[in-house]
């Protein structure tokens, strides 16, 4: 999609600070961190939340979850833990339409969320 902020990150047409990068997938830092470990992971495909995926899209999101598990025990996460997050829609709080995953770490996480 021409507009979409996600989508142009993924092109490289905007910058983002990088983490882990494949054909399917982009992990990069979340511009504004909510946790002292905060990154996002995309798929480079445009599909503008969870709520637009199908049986289709499975083996992607095997993917997605594989890739966070992996880069969360590079990053020495894996034990102290983490959470995986994806807002959608408006009461969700999602504020860019183009699936993303939160990873936030490194401090202990109240449930439930706000
Ligand atoms: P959400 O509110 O769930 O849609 O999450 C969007 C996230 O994208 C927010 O946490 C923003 O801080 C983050 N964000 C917005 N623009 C950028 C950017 N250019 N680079 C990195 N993260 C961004
Ligand atoms: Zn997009």
């Amino acid at each position: 999609m021409s507009d979409c902020l996600f989508c142009k990150i993924a092109a490289g047409q905007i910058p983002s600070n990088k983490l882990y990068e494949d054909e399917q997938l982009l992990a990069f830092y979340d511009i504004d961190p909510q946790a002292p470990l905060h990154f996002l992971v995309i798929p480079k495909q445009h599909i503008t939340s969870a709520a637009a995926l199908t049986e289709e899209n499975a083996a992607l999101l095997g993917h997605v979850f594989a890739v966070i598990a992996a880069l969360c025990r590079e990053l020495g996460v894996a034990e102290s833990g983490y959470r995986v997050v994806t807002n959608v829609g408006q009461d969700g709080g999602q504020s860019v339409p183009h699936l993303h995953f939160h990873v936030l770490a490194k401090r202990s996480l109240a449930w439930p969320p706000g």
